[in-house]
């Protein structure tokens, strides 16, 4: 497959000014001989620091949230528009913390991704089975309903999305699922993706949940996984190279 890899940081509710910048102009600096794209989720506060810091760089910006509804009495939510005005390209949409404290539904998440395709940014969708539901063998289920609710919302629009898959008992934990386990669900999701558009390869499959300099390189030598979304290593500026090294 010859499309690019996609390493995505997710800083989570981590950050100050000062540990920001130390950090983006350390990975910029490292960024020259990657040949993946390369993305940066931050806290809205920070992304007119972001932007500032990323000008000239070829680091894309990324936001961890968007609200599904244009504009007004919402209050505490981000539209995808204000975004475009930072130069945001990605907007993670359904993270299982958002799924779980803020109650998002797959419905919700599905509204949101429209929202943020409606204005040119990438929402990256994230779709991951809790460590019960893999017990009882429902993992499949669980993401392919998951996804379903996406394609069911944004109908030929499916193939402008990316996907994350986090199984939720990998993320935070150090537990990572291994290559064989993440390519499996991949590959279903692929096929799912492939029902519904022609355009299913380009979709960026990305796995995410306890990704480090250690692991990256054999998930990624799978065959449907397009990249990652690095949680706590995206916060490390070596560690989050090593892993856009092993992004070949
Ligand atoms: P982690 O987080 O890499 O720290 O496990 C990944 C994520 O939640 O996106």
């Amino acid at each position: 497959m010859a499309k690019h890899k996609l390493i995505a940081g997710n800083w989570k509710m981590n950050g100050s000014i000062a540990a920001n910048d130390a950090l983006v102009r350390a990975v910029i600096a490292g960024l020259a001989q990657s040949d993946c794209t390369v993305a940066v989720c931050v806290p809205a506060p920070y992304l007119a620091q972001l932007q500032m810091l990323r000008h000239g760089s070829a680091l894309e910006l990324g936001a961890q949230d968007v609200s599904q509804h244009e504009q007004g009495a919402f209050t505490g939510d981000v539209s995808a528009s204000m975004l475009k005005e930072f130069g945001v390209r990605y907007a993670i949409v359904g993270h299982s913390e958002r799924r779980q404290y803020h109650g998002e539904s797959d419905a919700v998440v599905a509204d949101k991704a429209k929202a943020a395709l409606a204005h040119g940014i990438t929402p990256i969708v994230c779709v991951g089975e809790t460590l019960a539901e893999r017990e009882a063998g429902k993992t499949e289920e669980v993401v392919k309903r998951q996804l379903a609710a996406m394609i069911h919302t944004n109908g030929h629009c499916i193939s402008e999305i990316a996907v994350a898959y986090e199984p939720i008992w990998a993320i935070g934990t150090g537990r990572t699922a291994t290559p064989e386990q993440a390519q499996q669900v991949h590959q279903v999701l692929r096929a799912q993706l492939q029902a519904a558009t022609p355009h299913a390869q380009r979709v960026h499959i990305l796995y995410g949940g306890s990704m480090n300099a250690a692991n990256a390189a054999s998930l990624l030598a799978q065959p449907d996984i397009d990249g990652g979304l690095i949680g706590g290593a995206s916060l490390k500026a070596q560690d989050f190279l090593q892993i856009i090294g092993a992004a070949r």
